[in-house]
């Protein structure tokens, strides 16, 4: 219930943060500067703010409003965005709208921010009284063909109605999803803006979901929880931490989605064919509900998640999953497509990695830190325009595909508005509640001015062209502290140099100390030289990736615009051996190729991992390998549309509807199963063109069965699936007649049980193999 005590109990906490002392046990030992403490100088990491910056600014928040006015019964002021915004989950872009003008804000102090900010604030007070019991949202829900307000799924839930097809809510595309979202925005509005309104809307927020989930008994919450909810356990144990108000921690508890974080806390890596981003915030939450408790179990399991995460599912720059799932752990090598690597993963790692570097301050974090900040988050964004990816892809030859101003909003456009706010917040940290060491964990260059020590330091120096970083000390008068200085584990003999002079070089726990009474002007001067490396893949050392310092390197492949070419792969004893040291060129097959810093590669093509073949090998298996190639190269080209079956986004994305099937998996690719009955079915949109091919792929030990595929209502075919039983993928082409597709784009394809069940993965529409010539 949203009552007038929780207000009461919770006002005094309005006044300042925070309000809860961490537990007894704190585990937090160091603890980031704050971002207002941090002024970031000219780097591609201002580049990339800047545009951000740019981007947010043009943003209408009562655009991002539209639906939560409607909800409210009040007149919108703007017309809603496009994509989805418009697909039943308007508010997660608002969300993060209010997190990224708070960061930004805080990390620019330009008060247009805050100027959006607080009326954005102001605006969600008006329709959060208009609704009068703390509810406030902007989703909406299909209901018998017609749209609806997404209240309606809260209040379902509140009287025990709980249904689900596998990722929706009763109907709702992922609601706790988007509620996490404006909850976590109010709340990084009061703490990086400092708005006290927001603090108020996210108390009625919090209190009106206590009353939906309340009364719930723990089966119905773990099928609440099988939707995803995003980091709402996190939100609610920040709840509790600014307010003191016990409900918010019990619920946060609460909110344990045992199905995934069970086998995680007894360290067992079920990772496999799950939604990769659904996860990652629940651990999230997890770490600061140990900072908030001191419960070890929380804090074990999320570094068992991120020990497994980043060192059994994770690609060379430091992202994960392909198709937005994760795969078997350490077989990587047959997931390179153009889906790896959403970018709201890496967003959400580096999250949980600076919870797990604050109870053990040592550097190493900071080296998957720095991989995945660098390689990872910056090619997310193109800072020409301050547009966003969805995946940064890996497959050879793969480009990157943009979000647009206003028809976009996906959840990466979302995380990006955030990304893109803080460059600044992980650079600086000291010790936890004072202290005299400060660290410097990434070399960014920016101004840190330390209040406490009336001293700034300023770090200059581009680690990305090799120059040496420099460290510039002024202090008002002296000042005594050390400057620890991460020394990352790519620097190929890193130098040291204190006030001019050669300095030993002493690394503990990943940092160089240098300690003395400053005096304005002192400089140290840590060079760090930058090595070719080759990383290759945990399940195929004949898979290779190129790094150079801190930079993973590509292969050019040329403009994003035209035709695909064939995958690059390297014939020589060793990767390295193919590399002309001087001029960085690759000497690959079948042609050579410049290797360049991967994350600026906005609009080219490039190849990431190369197959390494010695001569010999190369002589046996030059002509499968290009078999091999040619097929994907020409399926690549006869493909129109793919929808892969029990995956959230593509099933969104091709308006899937079902009457009783469930998600399923077969080595790690997901499907759907349609249970044995008659006259059960799934659908889909699926574009074709004149002539079209659907490819539909079983799996092979799944034989005998009888069912029905029909487009657009008519018959395809009776299929019965009459093959030798095999246990592996099976792929059947299904000849579309003309008169199917004729003056179509897109058709309804739909799958009925005749009295079997059916497991299908993948369903592809294709151009005829003919017209290939
Ligand atoms: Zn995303």
């Amino acid at each position: 219930m949203f009552t007038r005590r929780g207000l009461m109990l919770t006002s005094a906490a309005l006044a300042g943060l925070p309000a809860v002392a961490h537990a007894a046990a704190d585990p937090v030992k160091v603890a980031p500067f704050p971002l207002e403490a941090v002024t970031l100088m000219p780097s591609v990491w201002r580049d990339a703010v800047d545009a951000n910056g740019h981007y947010l600014l043009s943003l209408e928040p009562d655009r991002l409003l539209h639906n939560f006015h409607k909800s409210a019964g009040l007149a919108p002021k703007g017309d809603i965005y496009g994509g989805w915004e418009n697909m039943g989950i308007a508010g997660h872009s608002l969300g993060h709208y209010l997190t990224a003008l708070g960061l930004a804000y805080a990390q620019t102090r330009d008060p247009a921010y805050k100027a959006k900010l607080d009326y954005t604030v102001s605006e969600m007070a008006i329709i959060q009284k208009a609704h009068g019991d703390g509810y406030i949202g902007g989703t909406t829900v299909e209901r018998d063909g017609k749209l609806q307000d997404g209240k309606i799924v809260y209040e379902e839930v509140r009287k025990h109605v709980i249904t689900s097809h596998g990722f929706d809510l009763n109907g709702g595309w992922v609601p706790l999803y988007t509620w996490h979202k404006v909850h976590a925005g109010l709340l990084d509005a009061h703490r990086y803006a400092n708005n006290g309104q927001a603090l108020k809307i996210a108390i009625g927020m919090s209190d009106y979901l206590i009353g939906v989930l309340g009364d719930l008994s723990d089966e119905e919450m773990q099928k609440v929880l099988a939707a995803e909810h995003g980091g709402l356990n996190e939100t609610y144990a920040e709840m509790y931490v600014r307010t003191g108000d016990k409900r918010y921690l019990d619920t946060a508890r609460r909110i344990y989605h045992k199905a995934v974080l069970t086998p995680l806390a007894q360290r067992r890596d079920e990772l496999e064919g799950k939604h990769a981003n659904t996860q990652i915030p629940k651990l999230i939450g997890l770490a600061r509900l140990y900072e908030v408790t001191g419960d070890k179990a929380y804090g074990d399991t999320a570094s068992y998640f991120w020990d497994r995460v980043i060192h059994h599912h994770s690609y060379v720059i430091g992202g994960n999953s392909a198709g937005e799932h994760f795969g078997a752990p350490d077989k990587l090598s047959g997931r390179l497509d153009d889906k790896t690597c959403e970018s709201c993963n890496t967003y959400n790692m580096l999250k949980l990695t600076r919870h797990l570097y604050q109870w053990q301050p040592d550097a190493a974090w900071f080296d998957y830190y720095e991989r995945a900040h660098l390689n990872h988050i910056l090619a997310h964004q193109d800072p020409q325009t301050g547009a966003f990816v969805y995946f940064v892809p890996l497959a050879s030859g793969s480009q990157r595909l943009y979000s647009t101003p206003d028809t976009s909003f996906w959840c990466c456009v979302g995380s990006g508005m955030e990304s893109h706010a803080k460059h600044g917040d992980s650079i600086w940290w000291r010790q936890a509640g004072g202290g005299d060491t400060v660290y410097a964990n990434l070399f960014i260059p920016s101004e840190l001015s330390w209040t406490d020590k009336a001293t700034k330091i300023a770090l200059s120096g581009d680690i990305l062209k090799g120059e040496p970083v420099t460290f510039t000390v002024t202090p008002q008068g002296t000042a005594d502290f050390t400057l620890a200085i991460r020394v990352p584990k790519w620097a190929d003999g890193p130098r040291l140099s204190v006030n001019g002079k050669n300095t030993p070089l002493l690394v503990k726990n990943g940092y160089v100390r240098v300690r003395r009474a400053w005096k304005a002007g002192d400089t140290v001067v840590l060079t760090l030289p930058h090595a070719l490396k080759v990383e290759t893949m945990p399940d195929n050392p004949r898979l290779a990736a190129f790094i150079k310092g801190p930079m993973v390197m590509a292969g050019d492949m040329g403009p994003a615009q035209g035709d695909v070419p064939q995958a690059p792969v390297v014939v020589a004893a060793s990767a390295l051996g193919a590399v002309d040291r001087g001029s960085l060129t690759l000497n690959a097959q079948p042609q050579a190729l410049q290797l360049v810093p991967f994350f600026n590669q906005y609009h080219r093509r490039t190849a990431v991992y190369f197959p390494l073949f010695t001569e010999a090998q190369w002589q046996v298996e030059k002509a499968a390998y290009e078999e091999a190639e040619a097929d994907r190269v020409a399926l690549n080209w006869r493909t129109i549309d793919i929808m892969r079956l029990g995956e959230m986004q593509p099933e969104r994305d091709h308006a899937f509807a079902t009457d009783i099937s469930e998600p399923s998996s077969r080595l790690g690719r997901s499907g759907r199963w349609l249970m044995w009955t008659t006259g059960k079915y799934f659908e889909f949109d699926l574009a074709v063109e004149a002539q079209t091919v659907l490819q539909v792929t079983y799996w092979g030990q799944d034989i005998r069965r009888n069912f029905d595929i029909t487009v657009d209502g008519v018959l395809l075919t009776n299929e019965k699936l009459d093959y030798p039983s095999e246990a592996q993928f099976r792929v059947v082409d299904y000849a579309v007649p003309a008169a199917m597709t004729a003056g179509k784009d897109k058709v309804r394809v739909r799958f009925t049980t005749r009295g079997s069940g059916l497991d299908v993965f993948e369903v592809r529409s294709l151009r005829p193999e003919k017209a290939q010539a």
